[in-house]
C-alpha cells in the first residue's frame, strides 16, 4: 500500500501556498476529483492536476457500500414547542459516518443509531481544530414532499472547506447520496405530514480523528452527518433582527485567511463578540473588516440592503467574494440569482426595478444612505436564519434605523423570501423548481 510520497511533490514556490496544499490533498485523496473540481460551481480555487501521481488511487468515498444498523431504541419526536425542541440537543434516530485513513482511502459508510463518538484526547481536530461543517435543511412540504434545497452547492462547498484544512477530499455526489439516505431513513417520522412547513437541521462534518499530537497533514479523518431538530423558525424577530457593527478590535476573517470556508476556526473566537452582542440587547454581529468599515457578514449570515444611489438608481447590494472574506453562501447566490432574473426588469409584480450588485461597500455609505433617508430596507440571509429583516444596526455609538413597512419586512425582502419560501416548501406555485431536491418516493 502506497505511504504519502513526499519526492512527489513538486511546488512551485511563486504560486499560491493555499491552492498547491490544496491540490496537494486533492491528488493525494481523490486525484478523480481534479477534472469535476473545476467544473463545479461553488469552488473558485483553480485546480489542475500535478503531474507525476503514479500511485494506485485509493478507495474513494463510495455511497452504494452503506452498511445499515437501525436503531433498536428509536426515541419520540418532541412536540411543537416543546421545551426540548427549543434545547437544539435533540437529534434523530440515525446518523452516519464514514472514517478514513492515508492508507486506506475511505472506509465503507456506516448508518448507524444516533449516538456519541470516540475519540483521543490527542485528535487533531480537538487540538488543532482540524473541523469543518455543513449546514442545511430537510423541508416537509406543503404538498407532503421531503425537500432539501440546492444540496450540491453544499457538498460542493464541503469538498472546498475540507481541502483548506488538509481533510481528505471526497466527490461531493456521494455525500449528497449519503444525505439524502439518512434523510429518507428518518424524515418521514421526524418530520410529520401532518405538520407541513417545519424543518430538520442536518449537520454534515469532518473531523481529523488523527490520534497524533504532531502538528502535520493528518492521516485520520471522520465524516459524520446528524440531523437535528431545531425550532429557529418559529422566532419571529419584532421590528427586525438588531445588528451590532464589530469594532476595530475584532473582525472576523481577512484577506489570505480562511472565512470564505465553513470551518470551525472561523466561529469559537467569534463568540465572545457574539455573547456581547445579546447582552446589548443585539441578535448578531454585523462583521466589518478594515479601517474603512467594510460591511461583510451579520453573525453567520451574508447581509443585504436595499438602497437608493444619490443618482435615483435603486440597488439591492450584497458584499462581493472576491476578497475571500465573505462566506459563499447557498441562501445568498439563491436570492442574487432571483433577483437578477426576476427583479432587475420589473417583473417582481408591481414593484420597481433594481439593480444588483455585489461590491465592497462601507459602514460610512450604509450611514449616509440611511440619513440622507435613501436606505430602503436591510436583511441577513442564511440557512439557520432564512432571510431576516434587519431593523437596527449599532455603529461607532449610534442605533442606525432601518425603514421596514407592513408585516416587518421591507417589500424586496418579503417577496425573496417568499419565493424561497416557495421552493423548499413546494408552494405558492413553486412546487416543480429544479432548486427543490425531493427526498425519497
Ligand atoms: C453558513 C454561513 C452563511 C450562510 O450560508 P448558507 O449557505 O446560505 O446557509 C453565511 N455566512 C457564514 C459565515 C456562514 O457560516
Amino acid at each position: 500500500m502506497a505511504t504519502p510520497a513526499r519526492d512527489k511533490v513538486d511546488v512551485d514556490t511563486t504560486s499560491s501556498l493555499t491552492s498547491n496544499g490544496i491540490q496537494h490533498t486533492l491528488s493525494e485523496t481523490a486525484p478523480s476529483l481534479i477534472k469535476s473540481a473545476n467544473t463545479s460551481t461553488i469552488i473558485t480555487d483553480t485546480l489542475t492536476p500535478q503531474n507525476g501521481t503514479t500511485k494506485a488511487p485509493l478507495p474513494q468515498l463510495d455511497a452504494s457500500l452503506l452498511r445499515t444498523t437501525l436503531n433498536p431504541t428509536p426515541r419520540p419526536v418532541p412536540l411543537p414547542h416543546s421545551p426540548e425542541l427549543a434545547s437544539q440537543t435533540i437529534c434523530t434516530d440515525h446518523m452516519i459516518t464514514v472514517s478514513w485513513t492515508a492508507l486506506n482511502g475511505w472506509a465503507a459508510p456506516s448508518l448507524q443509531p444516533f449516538g456519541p463518538l470516540s475519540l483521543m484526547p490527542t485528535a487533531s481536530c480537538l487540538n488543532y481544530a482540524t473541523q469543518c461543517f455543513e449546514g442545511m435543511k430537510l423541508y416537509r412540504g406543503h404538498d407532503g414532499k421531503l425537500r432539501l434545497f440546492r444540496p450540491q452547492l453544499n457538498c460542493n462547498r464541503m469538498l472546498m472547506s475540507t481541502t483548506r484544512i488538509a481533510l481528505p477530499a471526497f466527490p461531493p455526489d456521494e455525500l449528497l447520496k449519503l444525505i439524502a439516505k439518512l434523510c429518507a431513513t428518518d424524515g418521514d417520522k421526524w418530520l410529520p405530514k401532518d405538520r407541513p412547513g417545519t424543518f430538520l437541521y442536518i449537520r454534515p462534518s469532518m473531523i481529523a480523528s488523527d490520534p497524533s499530537l504532531g502538528v502535520q497533514r493528518p492521516k485520520e479523518a471522520l465524516l459524520y452527518v446528524v440531523l437535528t431538530c431545531s425550532a429557529l423558525a418559529a422566532k419571529n424577530l419584532v421590528g427586525g433582527m438588531r445588528l451590532l457593527a464589530s469594532k476595530d478590535d475584532m473582525c472576523r476573517a481577512w484577506p489570505g485567511g480562511f472565512g470564505y470556508a465553513k470551518v470551525g476556526a472561523n466561529y469559537g473566537p467569534s463568540l465572545v463578540a457574539q455573547g456581547e452582542a445579546i447582552t446589548l440587547g443585539y441578535h448578531q454581529i454585523l462583521w466589518l473588516f478594515g479601517e474603512d468599515c467594510t460591511v461583510t457578514e451579520a453573525g453567520a449570515s451574508n447581509f443585504f440592503v436595499v438602497w437608493r444611489t444619490r443618482e435615483g438608481t435603486l440597488q439591492l447590494v450584497t458584499a462581493g467574494l472576491e476578497a475571500r472574506i465573505v462566506l459563499d453562501g447557498v441562501t445568498r447566490r439563491s436570492i442574487l440569482e432571483l433577483a437578477r432574473e426576476k427583479l432587475t426588469s420589473g417583473h417582481g409584480g408591481n414593484l420597481e426595478a433594481v439593480e444588483v450588485v455585489e461590491r465592497t461597500f462601507g459602514m460610512v455609505e450604509l450611514e449616509e444612505a440611511a440619513s440622507e433617508g435613501r436606505l430602503v430596507e436591510a436583511f441577513a440571509a442564511g440557512t439557520a436564519w432564512f432571510v431576516t429583516p434587519v431593523g437596527c444596526i449599532h455603529f461607532r455609538g449610534k442605533d442606525i434605523e432601518v425603514p421596514m413597512v407592513g408585516a416587518g419586512a421591507g417589500r424586496y425582502t418579503a417577496v425573496l423570501k417568499g419565493w424561497l419560501r416557495g421552493i423548499m416548501w413546494g408552494c405558492d406555485g413553486w412546487e416543480g423548481h429544479e432548486w427543490g431536491y425531493v427526498v425519497g418516493k
